[in-house]
């Protein structure tokens, strides 16, 4: 992944005279410093403005720089808005106003009117806002004492939105095999997806992929078993199934790399000249931050990738994700979510173990080598993007996993169980009236309000099923969107 940082860009105007703003920029280095050892990336003190063209250049500065994720803008004094307009009316990068003070407390004795003319965040912040509101630019707006862990936590988690935003935009996914037969869910518009989030989705020949495993190496395949053998178990005597999905995995990633792709999709409805549906092979691609969706669902694998990148170390518990059937028994609902196959061993609570079984789906010669766990407990989110026609709706549910409440001792793949918030049967009426998908990203490690952050920066429409969620309100809240996005 590309070195990340974040540009902070403090307010200022000319009124004050040359020591004031000496001192707004010897604290404002000091801030960006000392905030930057709490932070998941740099912050990088770029400037104290004073004018129109100063707020300008540094705004072109950021939108050419490829490593710059954002802007966050803090104003120690008072800066007239009107010079920051040209600047803001241009600004391709994620932004952030951080409502701060240098000085945590009023100092009773020493405050005078000296102290009030450097000190007044309180207002310039207040100008600084309104353009913003003035201008509807899509932004987030933190405040509080800039030593403090609170702000500082959210600063962060908004800096992994805003890469979030940087990965979608760069973003390529490799297609093997089209879209499952009659599917509608998973189908979507490409050029507006491109328009809208940058992502290229591309189709490569399966024969491609055919020739490519065949060029594998024996060495290779070695290589890469002993790598498997070091992170699971082992539950099965077929190695040979075991080495053939690394031949697909070294094959796969091979072709992802020289085209730059970090996600996929591929279905079980064109393996022609394959053995198996990538089992292990997509879920150790996935482990490496690998995005994938299956039955030739892009939309869910590049989710996957981006929220993958979002989360902590640029590859967290994030995986591609299927609702599959529910426990009804009253007092212990529960959802059971998994896939064929190919669930991501980042959401494992134990230790991952290789298995081979028959799969009946599909035209598999032989059985799939597969990871199979039991997913960890904890809050969860689930997220689905669909397209409805003319836009993007992004989807959100709060989940509670738990540790599986039955062991399910014939289940031959990994799986994760959870509570769906406000309650089983509710948030299943809301999801189904909102849209989402069977196929979600779930994910442990980013949450519902970054994946706000990351829809707003991208300019698409937010749905968050939560604990307070009613039909109703919901089906309130859906109308309301429909007719504000046909006039957007
Ligand atoms: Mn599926």
């Amino acid at each position: 992944m590309k070195q990340y940082n974040f540009w902070f860009v403090v307010g200022s105007q000319f009124l004050y005279g040359n020591e004031v703003l000496e001192t707004v920029e010897a604290r404002a280095k000091e801030m960006a410093e000392k905030m930057s050892r709490s932070l998941p990336f740099p912050l990088l003190y770029k400037v104290t403005a004073k004018t129109n063209k100063e707020i300008t250049d540094i705004v072109k500065e950021a939108n050419y720089d490829d490593t710059c994720a954002g802007i966050i803008t803090w104003c120690h004094t008072f800066s007239p808005s009107k010079m920051w307009i040209n600047g803001l009316a241009n600004l391709a990068k994620p932004y952030c106003h951080f409502a701060t003070q240098y000085n945590r407390e009023i100092p009773n004795d020493e405050i005078d009117m000296d102290f009030m003319n450097l000190n007044q965040a309180a207002h310039g912040d207040r100008e600084h806002g309104f353009i913003a509101a003035r201008l509807r630019m899509p932004r987030k707006v933190i405040a509080g004492f800039w030593a403090d862990k609170e702000p500082l936590k959210r600063i962060g988690d908004w800096m992994k939105a805003a890469v979030g935003v940087a990965v979608s935009k760069d973003l390529k996914v490799m297609r093997f095999g089209d879209n499952m037969r009659e599917v509608a869910v998973t189908e979507g518009d490409k050029v507006e997806v491109q328009t809208k989030l940058g992502w290229q989705v591309n189709t490569w020949a399966v024969g491609d992929l055919v020739k490519e495993m065949n060029a594998v190496t024996e060495a290779e395949i070695d290589a890469l078993v002993k790598e498997y053998l070091s992170e699971y178990d082992v539950n099965t005597p077929n190695m040979e199934a075991i080495r053939y999905q690394a031949r697909e995995e070294i094959a796969m990633q091979k072709m992802m790399d020289r085209e730059g792709c970090l996600a996929f999709s591929n279905t079980f409805q064109d393996l022609y000249g394959m053995e198996q549906l990538p089992g292990l092979a997509s879920q150790h691609l996935m482990a490496k931050g690998y995005g994938y969706g299956g039955e030739g669902d892009w939309k869910v694998s590049a989710m996957t990738a981006i929220m993958k990148a979002m989360g902590e170390g640029g590859n967290g518990a994030s995986a591609f994700m299927e609702d599959y059937t529910y426990h009804l028994e009253a007092g212990r609902e529960y959802s059971l979510g998994a896939h064929m196959l190919e669930v991501c061993p980042s959401l494992a609570g134990d230790k991952p173990r290789i298995e081979t079984h028959h799969l009946g789906i599909g035209m598999n010669e032989k059985d799939p080598a597969r990871l199979v766990f039991e997913g960890k407990e904890g809050p969860a989110i689930v997220v689905s993007l669909v397209d409805m026609g003319g836009r993007l709706r992004l989807i959100v549910q709060d989940i509670e996993c738990v540790k599986p409440i039955m062991p399910m001792p014939n289940l031959p793949v990994a799986r994760v169980m959870w509570r769906a918030m406000p309650d089983l049967t509710t948030g299943v009426e809301c999801w189904i009236t909102a849209g989402g998908a069977h196929h979600t990203v779930l994910s442990y490690d980013v949450s519902a309000e970054q994946m706000k952050d990351w829809a707003r920066m991208m300019d698409i429409e937010f749905v968050h099923i939560t604990k307070d969620t009613t039909v109703d309100g919901l089906e309130k809240e859906l109308f309301l969107n429909d007719l504000a996005w046909k006039l957007k």
